[in-house]
């Protein structure tokens, strides 16, 4: 049997950085849906597409092959804001989500997966064994995201980065089509003032605990 780890927050709350440690120390593959997202935003921009036609969007969605993409691409303010845009269309969400359904099944030999995104625990999968939800506050999220974003914009503002988290935040919490939320039965983990050694060994506590029920 295959252990899902479903892990959703909020943008800079830390979910990638436990997915990553999780995914290393258990050796569970690892899916980062967000990639999904900002591949298809980062297609649509290249292309020159209007991110607001649903329809022309979905091709993109539908066409992806995730081997083509250069990930270092993907990490800049204007993706962040056309994925948080895209993303509302139920359509490219239904066809992304086949896509994360079947990272599992190629998984189906290992013991765990793990998959962090905004609708993990709630609507790709909702039995999953363990579901956390990560937060922190805003000026830590925003820190953590200015870190990220200058490595490509040395100029960039950290006032703007503030605001631009927030649009998306609310984007991402407001939408109709599976908005961000905190699952009933999900472990929610504040990360602000904890290191990631902390957090480590709240996130390891929980799985072990869910391990050694299935032995
Ligand atoms: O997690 P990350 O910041 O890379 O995600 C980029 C954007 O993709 C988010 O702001 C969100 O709008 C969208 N997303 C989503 N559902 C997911 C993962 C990401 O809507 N499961």
């Amino acid at each position: 049997m295959t252990i899902v780890i479903a892990i959703d927050g909020l943008a800079g709350s830390g979910k990638g950085t436990i997915a990553k440690n999780i995914s290393s120390f258990y050796n569970f593959p690892h899916l980062d849906s967000g990639i999904l997202y900002r591949s298809v935003a980062y297609l649509c921009h290249k292309g020159g597409e209007n991110v607001f036609d649903e329809k022309r969007v979905l091709k993109y969605a539908q066409n992806l092959n995730i081997e083509e993409i250069n990930v270092d691409k993907l990490r800049t303010e204007e993706i962040d804001q056309i994925s948080s845009k895209i993303s509302s269309f139920s359509s490219v969400r239904e066809s992304l989500k086949i896509f994360q359904l079947n990272f599992k099944k190629i998984h189906s030999d290992k013991s765990g997966i793990v998959i962090d995104g905004r609708d993990i625990t709630t609507v790709i999968f909702p039995d999953a064994e363990i579901k956390f939800y990560v937060t922190a506050s805003l000026k830590d999220r925003a820190n953590r995201r200015f870190e990220e974003l200058v490595l490509n914009n040395p100029k960039i503002d950290k006032k703007l980065v503030i605001k631009e988290l927030q649009k998306r935040d609310q984007r991402d919490m407001e939408r109709s089509v599976a908005p961000l939320k905190i699952a009933k039965d999900a472990i929610v983990i504040d990360t602000s003032d904890l290191t990631i050694e902390e957090v480590n060994i709240i996130v390891q506590r929980e799985i072990e605990k869910v391990i050694s029920k299935k032995e």
